[in-house]
């Protein structure tokens, strides 16, 4: 079978590095892909918002499945436009990217079909959202509701911060996504994911993890899109992910079934584990970018196989197999990010990498006269497996130390919370 892979962060070069290992695979096709995913599949030159363009490519290169990646074409429709054109696609549709796309959307759900959250309530102007402050109380947390890059959440200490960030959504610091505003109650917890593979009745349990979201040691410093990640995450007991199956994934896809928009792919649960057992903190309806390169080195099973069944609704008579050990991944970045970095810095050492024993997966990196460039914010994530939490951060950081890139840092506290559980 032909595939065609869109995205080309890390997540989709750990994708690429698995479906390419498939006895099912003829060629694997990838847009825009990376350097790194260079290595593993074919690049195509294809603009993926113009989806008459990808359904063209499709049929001209008789593609048995498109995997779609990263959330914007799902929310903006492409498996919907591929599927009415009866090419098989891996991934939701618009309606039920919702999932991901609208937090009122979600939390209204999770109210519909008793799926723990936060207490919120969603707004369409400022006044009456400052007003219902009166009732949540401080810390409380103030999303815009539709996609905004990973920016549109503050979680305020004060009555003054809940209100400028409830002003910055309306005044348009997000854009569309803030027209509508959630204000939520502030959950107390540790915070870990759990991912689901779906297909639209059935949901597969795949593997938990928890990432590193701020940019420094410590967690301390600006939101990123993620530095570091570790699968499987040890705070998810197995009581932890039964409950999180029953009382969030199950009723979530019931509830999507319910609305005539069965939810297929990824479904990917940020949990807040409070003193109640896990709430729901949002849902992400695609593999998470670190957490997919830690997931990907421990799945035993064909992951194309997986993603087919999912497109078609077989998953019942599936089941995976995973790695008792643990995954580990460190990213490298471009000094400067999650600023203004300087582009097209030389870096060298994969193979060195790679010799000691890491995956490298890249994400903003490309070729240029023969040598390898840094071209994004995030740019390497460096793999390592290990039977512990501990021995996976050691065996990445010595790997990370085998590259020469002037320009590049990345945080040296990688699993730090799993670690000291682990050492405690
Ligand atoms: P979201 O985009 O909804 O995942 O929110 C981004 C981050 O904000 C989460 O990963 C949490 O760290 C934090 N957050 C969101 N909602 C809450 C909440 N109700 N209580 C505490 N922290 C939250």
């Amino acid at each position: 079978m032909n595939v065609l892979l869109i995205g080309s962060g890390g997540r989709e070069h750990a994708l690429a590095w698995k479906i390419s290992q498939s006895p099912e695979l003829e060629t694997l096709y990838c847009a825009p892909g990376n350097a790194g995913i260079a290595n593993c599949a074919q690049i195509v030159a294809l603009d993926v918002s113009n989806h008459a363009a990808v359904i063209e490519f499709c049929k001209s290169n008789d593609i048995g499945l498109v995997v779609v990646g990263p959330e914007a074409p799902l929310v903006a429709g492409l498996v919907d436009d591929l599927e009415a054109e009866e090419i098989p696609a891996f991934g939701p549709t618009a309606g039920a990217a919702q999932l991901e796309g609208s937090k009122g959307f979600t939390k209204d759900l999770c109210a519909e079909f008793n799926i723990p959250t936060a207490a919120y309530k969603r707004f369409s102007n400022a006044r009456n959202a400052k007003d219902y402050l009166d009732k949540t109380g401080i810390p409380v947390v103030i999303k815009a509701d539709g996609l905004a890059a990973g920016k549109g959440v503050v979680t305020a200490e004060d009555r003054q911060q809940a209100e400028q960030a409830i002003d910055d959504c309306f005044e348009g610091a997000f854009g569309e996504a803030g027209s509508e505003v959630v204000v939520e109650a502030f959950l107390e917890g540790e915070e870990a994911s759990l991912f689901a593979l779906c297909d639209g009745q059935t949901a597969l349990m795949l593997g938990t993890a928890q990432d590193h979201k701020r940019v420094g040691d410590g967690d301390t410093g600006p939101n990123t899109g993620g530095m570091g990640a570790y699968s499987p995450a040890p705070v998810m007991t197995q009581e932890m992910i039964d409950r999180t199956m029953t009382e969030i994934i199950v009723p979530t896809l019931a509830g999507m079934h319910a609305r005539g928009m069965p939810f297929k792919g990824i479904l990917y649960a940020g949990l807040m584990l409070t003193d109640n057992g896990p709430e729901l903190i949002e849902y992400n309806v695609r593999f998470g970018d670190p957490e997919c390169q830690v997931l990907m080195p421990r799945l035993k099973s064909d992951l194309l196989s997986l993603m087919l069944a999912s497109a078609q609704g077989t998953l019942l008579e599936h089941e995976a197999e995973w790695s008792d050990k643990t995954a580990l991944t460190v990213v490298l970045a471009s000094k400067g990010y999650p600023g203004s970095y300087e582009k097209n810095t030389l870096i060298k050492g994969v193979a060195d990498a790679e010799q000691a024993g890491a995956l490298v997966f890249h994400a903003g990196t490309a070729m240029a006269e023969g040598q390898l460039v840094a071209t994004g914010g995030r740019v390497l994530n460096v793999t390592c497996l290990a039977d512990s939490v501990t021995e996976a951060q050691k065996a990445a950081y010595s790997a990370v130390d085998q590259f020469q890139w002037e320009n590049g840092f990345c945080r040296r506290d990688i699993g730090w919370r799993a670690i000291a559980r682990e050492n405690g």
